[in-house]
């Protein structure tokens, strides 16, 4: 099994980054989305991600001109995905668009192509029946900023082929992903398996009176020597993100401490456009919040 040409379905917060980062190392790949008006955005995308390869990577001109070169581009499923030894799918987080996604998909397919999911919260093995070649279908799930946060967990379902996972393992490496196997099956994968409850527990204790933000995070820094402590991840993460996780669980189970979060989060982030990094300001302001400060911890 050679990995030549990729495809990349769905062009938004993660895919585009997915389809830059594998062109950048050497192969060639198809941006498939809805529309030409959405793959159109993608390629201006494309063009402000080229400035961090730059900045971050110290990626030079002739290397960028050469990714560009390896990059095309369709809205047509069935041309999209003609030549393609490995589909990587970056479609919304929602069952529903995932399953008429891989319908859609298994019909125009060669029967060499490899599909991978990038789903964040979904098992591969909910899927592996609709794909219609679940031996070849597991989930590869990169992490936003991949070319800085460039971990790439591999999770194979129950009935994954043992080559095809194997495949992808050398896949990502090839990429310039640190390349995470997992022997099975685990919703959040290891990053969200240990990331969730850090956040999780962290916004008990604030939302619970214990302490706030600052004191929390200047904790969990100088205990254990992290750059970052659970607000400034949070930050990151974007507080929407938070405050739709706590609002699930506030609805499903009605904790009032659940309830709480949800009520503090939208009045005093979600409401004011206080979302975190991306919009400038959320427990902490950017771009130098106060927890890069030399003194944070005096
Ligand atoms: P997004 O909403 O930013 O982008 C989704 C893209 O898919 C859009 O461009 C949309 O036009 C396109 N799309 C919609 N329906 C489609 C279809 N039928 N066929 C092809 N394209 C279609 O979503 P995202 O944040 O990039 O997330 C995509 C996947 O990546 C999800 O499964 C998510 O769990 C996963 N993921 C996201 C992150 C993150 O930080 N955002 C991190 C890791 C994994």
């Amino acid at each position: 099994m050679e990995i030549k040409n990729v495809t990349v379905a769905g062009s938004g917060v993660l895919g585009y980054q997915i389809a830059f980062q594998t062109a950048f190392h050497g192969f060639q790949v198809t941006v498939y989305d809805i529309n030409d008006e959405v793959l159109s955005k993608a390629k201006e995308k494309f063009d402000i991600l080229s400035d961090s390869y730059k900045q971050d990577l110290k990626a030079t001109k002739e290397q960028l001109d050469a990714t560009f070169k390896r990059l095309s581009y369709s809205s047509d499923l069935g041309k999209a995905v003609q030549d393609a030894d490995l589909i990587i799918e970056a479609v919304p987080e929602n069952p529903a668009i995932k399953i008429d996604f891989y319908h859609k998909l298994a019909a125009v397919a060669p029967a060499k192509t490899l599909f991978a999911t990038n789903s964040s919260t979904l098992l591969p093995s909910q899927f592996a029946h609709e794909t219609g070649r679940p031996e070849k279908f597991l989930a590869l799930h990169f992490a936003n900023e991949i070319w800085k946060h460039n971990t790439a967990e591999i999770m194979g379902h129950p009935n994954t082929d043992k080559k095809v996972f194997d495949t992808i393992v050398a896949f990502a490496k090839a990429i310039g992903m640190i390349a995470l196997p997992l022997s099975k099956e685990q919703p959040g994968y290891i990053v969200n398996s240990l990331l969730v409850p850090l956040l999780d527990a962290a916004t008990n204790l604030w939302i619970n009176d214990v302490a706030d933000p600052i004191t929390i995070d200047k904790t969990w820094m100088a205990a254990t020597g992290a750059p970052t402590g659970p607000f400034g991840i949070l930050d990151v993460v974007g507080i929407t993100t938070a405050y739709n996780i706590n609002k699930m669980a506030a609805d499903a189970t009605g904790d009032p401490l659940k309830v709480k979060t949800v009520e503090y989060l939208k009045k005093n982030f979600i409401d004011k456009n206080k979302l975190g990094v991306a919009t400038g300001e959320g427990f902490y302001t950017y771009p130098n919040p106060a927890y890069k400060d030399p003194d944070f911890l005096s």
